[in-house]
């Protein structure tokens, strides 16, 4: 491809914020080996993620379940897009197999869109909760969902019923660019099935996501913020958008770390339970941890609401 070419736009030089070190560890390599021989994809590897050095060293890594390939094509996500293979009957039991063998105490499932399948790929994510329950039922689930187009409520009632411990949908990104970064999503769908997490089941923590560095304004971004709140999402992360392949999106701008913290602490006043934004936080950034940190924020939250005068003593 020549230089010239008009569909590819270079990359821009990454600030020194941004560097992350390469994965050569032991535990990257035995997570590897143990994915290939349970024929799982992970977003890890499929979305480019940078922090996969870190994450895997530690033996966390995100599934990506219902094969590794998406029937959409959103400008800023480096998974594979076509036609996918039919769905795999044994994936819930390797990823509870996978939950076991890294010995995770929370495990993050997520998805290729499959506008496909006549319920989006819902049944699956039930059958792996289902098996991850039987088999490392110490586990706590966070699920990271796609926006399940035009059958989203059908979707959100059978997950919602097989009680993960967090559902996560990320909104991605302001809803003026929807068009060219997200155009097989509609902004106020997403919202709306985030909204009805909590309305069928209030007791799961609900989270989403949104990456900086795509053009949007400030404004816009608190402006998703109180939508969220609206939608009484619990967890909020924020991160810096990477250009994959120059055949995505551009980045338009590299947010500064001391923007990220005014960010969080915007959002933090706005009423989230937790907030992580900083340039490399991705939804399932060090998520375990966090959810710990969601449960005692929400233990706090209700001690404060039954007994307000201790909260003050304390
Ligand atoms: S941040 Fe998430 S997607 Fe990235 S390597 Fe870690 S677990 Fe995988």
């Amino acid at each position: 491809m020549s230089e010239a070419d008009p569909v590819l736009t270079p990359h821009k030089r990454k600030p020194d914020w941004i560097r992350v070190k390469a994965p050569i560890s032991q535990g990257y390599m035995q997570t590897k080996a143990l994915m290939r021989r349970l024929n799982l994809a992970t977003v890890c590897e499929e979305a480019a993620c940078p922090n996969i050095g870190e994450c895997w060293t530690k033996k966390h890594a995100t599934v990506m379940i219902l094969g590794d390939t998406c029937t959409r094509a959103c400008a800023f996500c480096n998974v594979k897009t076509g036609m996918p293979r039919p769905v795999d009957p044994l994936e819930p039991e390797h990823v509870a197999t996978a939950a076991a063998e890294l010995g995770l105490e929370h495990i993050v499932v997520t998805s290729v869109d499959r506008d496909d399948l006549p319920d989006g790929g819902a049944s699956q994510f039930v059958k792996v909760i289902e098996a991850l329950r039987r088999e490392t039922p110490s586990t706590t689930i966070e699920i990271l969902t796609p926006d399940f187009r035009n059958k989203s409520e059908a979707a959100v009632e059978a997950i919602v019923a097989a009680r993960p411990d967090v559902y996560n949908h990320n909104l991605e990104t302001v809803p003026r660019l929807y068009p060219t970064i997200r155009p097989g999503a509609r902004y106020y769908a997403s919202l709306r099935l985030l909204e009805s997490v909590k309305r069928h089941d209030p007791s799961i923590f609900t989270k989403s996501g949104v990456m900086v560095g795509l053009g949007e304004q400030r404004l816009e971004v608190h402006q998703v913020m109180d939508d969220m709140r609206s939608a009484d999402v619990d967890f909020l992360t924020m991160g810096q958008y990477l250009q994959p392949t120059p055949r995505h999106a551009k980045v338009e701008e590299f947010v500064t770390p001391q923007a990220f913290s005014a960010y969080a602490a915007i959002a933090r006043a706005k009423g989230f339970l937790l907030v992580a934004a900083s340039p490399l936080t991705r939804s399932s950034y060090h998520a375990g941890d966090d959810f710990e940190k969601m449960r005692a924020a929400r233990e706090a939250k209700l001690a404060s609401t039954r007994n307000p005068s201790e909260v003050l003593r304390g």
